[in-house]
């Protein structure tokens, strides 16, 4: 198991991760990676970085689903829409890895989903070792 850490600097974002993951899985043969994110109000997905309105869009397309500030949560803590949109966005993906590298498609990069920040967030990665 190896983790790492990383400072978000807005109360959303969608952080590209990809190559500080390709450093971690860099030493397996073949095998999956497991990335998890040990947060209520932060979610991982993989989508397209090529195109950086892309993920304006996912944080656009959050915000009109899940409005802030309409939810019982908010009554104690006032950020009921950030763990919402962990939720939906979820906390972990799996990726094959092959001779050190990530498989992954040519326009996927991993994405960490800031919804309740600036904070220094914690990424878990186990590579599960294949034969
Ligand atoms: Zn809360």
């Amino acid at each position: 198991m190896t983790e790492f850490f990383i400072q978000t600097n807005k109360r959303e974002e969608l952080i590209d991760i990809t190559a500080l993951i390709e450093e971690k899985v860099k030493g397996f043969n073949n095998g999956i990676a497991h990335i998890f994110v040990p947060h209520a109000t932060a979610g991982i997905t993989i989508n397209e970085n090529a195109d950086p309105n892309l993920p304006v869009d996912i944080t656009n397309f959050l915000n009109r689903l899940v409005p802030k500030g309409k939810w019982l949560h908010d009554r104690i803590d006032n950020n009921a829409d950030s763990h919402i949109k962990a939720s939906i966005i979820g906390n972990s993906v799996s990726i094959p890895v092959k001779e050190g590298k990530l498989q992954l498609g040519t326009w996927q990069d991993i994405f960490l989903c800031e919804f309740d920040g600036p904070r220094r967030r914690k990424i878990i990665i186990n590579v599960i070792q294949l034969k």
